[in-house]
C-alpha cells in the first residue's frame, strides 16, 4: 500500500536501516544520503520514510512530506556549500527513475549543463 515500507524496496531497506548508506541528514519524515554512484562532486539522495514511487505521487498524496524532502535539498546544499545545483526527480523509467521510491537528486560541485540528456 502506497505509503507503507515495501519489502522489495532499496531505499525503504535504507531508511529502515537494513541496508548501509552514506547518511549525511535525517529529520524526522527525511533521510539524506551520498549517491552510491555519483554523476558530480555532490551527489547526494534525500527521500521521505514513506514510500511511494515518484515526485508526482507523493506530492498528491503526501504533500506536507514533499515539501519536507524539498526543504532538506536546501539544507543539503547549504551544508555541501554549493552555490550553484541541481535538484532532479527523474519521474517514469523515460527520465532515467531506477528506484521506485520517491528521490529528490542534489547535484553539484561542478558545471551542469543545459539541456540534460
Ligand atoms: P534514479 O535513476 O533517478 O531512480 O536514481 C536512483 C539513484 O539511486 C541512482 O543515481 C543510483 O546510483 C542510486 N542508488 C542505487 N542504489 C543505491 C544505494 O544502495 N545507495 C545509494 N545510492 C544508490
Amino acid at each position: 500500500m502506497a505509503g507503507e515500507p515495501q519489502d522489495d524496496c532499496l531505499f525503504c531497506k535504507i531508511v529502515a536501516g537494513q541496508i548501509p548508506a552514506t547518511v549525511v541528514r535525517e529529520t524526522d519524515t527525511t533521510v539524506a544520503f551520498r549517491d552510491i554512484n555519483p554523476q558530480a562532486p555532490t551527489h547526494i539522495l534525500v527521500i521521505p520514510k514513506v514510500h511511494y514511487r515518484n515526485a508526482a505521487e507523493l506530492a498528491a498524496e503526501a504533500p506536507q512530506a514533499a515539501a519536507d524532502v524539498l526543504a532538506e535539498t536546501q539544507a543539503v546544499a547549504d551544508e555541501e556549500k554549493l552555490e550553484s545545483y541541481r535538484i532532479v526527480f527523474n519521474t517514469g523509467s523515460g527520465a532515467g527513475q531506477t528506484v521506485w521510491h520517491a528521490h529528490a537528486h542534489v547535484l553539484g560541485g561542478r558545471g551542469l549543463q543545459w539541456p540534460p540528456g
